[in-house]
């Protein structure tokens, strides 16, 4: 059986080595977000653009840590084509599981227990836990991306 942890360690490894939505996006119709992690000096650039709701596109930018162009890739790849609503309840998932407390905003999955939302690859990012001066590494993204939402929805 092959260890939990390599198999983590590989997804992330691929991840950085091959990040999904990479580029930019034209602003307008897009928004654009920048965020800085001074720690590890992790930058996340995101590019979103909303569509009746639904996160239509999504490109990101930046350079840093594995962990956060790892976890910018699948942040990524996991919200596109999602509802705004979902989104609350993925950033929902995704902060308990890094041992973060939820935005207020961002209510818990509707039956309590997560399960009809899948964290996908994300889940990999579950061992950074164990590094709490990586979590902010690993959460910058999601940060980076509600900021975008919120000024989307500032600009709507
Ligand atoms: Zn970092």
């Amino acid at each position: 059986m092959p260890d939990l942890e390599d198999l983590y360690r590989e997804i992330i490894l691929d991840h950085y080595r091959n990040p999904r939505n990479r580029g930019e996006l034209d602003t307008p119709p897009a928004v654009r977000a920048e965020g800085f992690n001074p720690l590890c000096g992790d930058e996340v650039i995101v590019y979103v653009r909303l569509a009746n709701g639904v996160i239509d596109d999504i490109k990101v930018g930046g350079q840093g840590c594995s962990i956060s162009q790892a976890s910018a890739s699948m942040m990524s790849a996991t919200v596109i084509g999602r509802t705004t609503e979902e989104l609350h309840r993925l950033n929902h998932a995704f902060k308990t599981m890094m041992s973060i407390e939820p935005d207020p905003d961002d209510p818990p999955p509707a039956n309590g227990n997560g399960a009809d939302i899948k964290l996908g690859d994300l889940e990999a990012l579950k061992g950074v836990v164990k590094f709490p001066v990586r979590i902010k590494c690993a959460t910058l993204s999601w940060h980076t991306l509600t900021q975008a939402l919120e000024e989307a929805q500032a600009t709507a």
